[in-house]
């Protein structure tokens, strides 16, 4: 049977830090379904189709990943991609914190999907979407912390 993970985020934008997950996923599925979260509650700096078209952009050269666009929760998501495991990544205790409550709670949800945590390479640790976005907002150098696709 085909092993599928799905890469479930905001991607708002797209960052080095979210490559390197998937990079380094890639060798360990048959699939990658990079699913971006579209949610009604949740202020976006970027739309969906932009979010969506970087990705694709990004891992076009990967026939094993597909970029997807999502709303509601994610295990059904996962549920109606067959996936049964869901990556996540973890720069620090924080990210430990939240990311264990919610794949606790998902577990118990559909204990059917496993989700796999991939410590980040030391030299990403400090890049997350919300600096990239600051960044942007204020006219600041972004383009070290984004894959080509987002760079202007
Ligand atoms: P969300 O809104 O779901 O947190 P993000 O796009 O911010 O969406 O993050 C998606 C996933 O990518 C999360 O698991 C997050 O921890 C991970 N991630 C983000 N930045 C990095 C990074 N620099 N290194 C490793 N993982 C990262």
């Amino acid at each position: 049977m085909e092993k599928t993970a799905i890469f479930p985020g905001s991607f708002d934008p797209v960052t080095l830090g979210h490559v390197n997950i998937v990079e380094r996923a890639l060798p360990l599925f048959d699939k990658v379904i990079i699913a971006v979260g579209s949610n009604a509650d949740k202020k976006y700096l970027f739309p969906l189709s932009k979010r969506v078209e970087w990705l694709k952009n990004t891992f076009a050269q990967y026939p094993k990943i597909e970029v997807l666009k999502y709303n509601g929760l994610t295990i059904e998501f996962a549920k109606k991609c067959g996936a049964k495991f869901l990556l996540r990544g973890l720069r620090n205790p924080a990210d430990f914190e939240f990311e264990k409550a919610i794949a606790q709670a998902n577990r118990e949800l559909e204990p059917k999907l496993d989700t796999v945590f991939f410590l980040t390479s030391a030299g990403l640790s400090f890049i997350s979407s919300s600096m990239v976005r600051d960044v942007i907002k204020n006219n600041g150098e972004f383009n070290k912390f984004v894959p080509d696709a987002v760079k202007t």
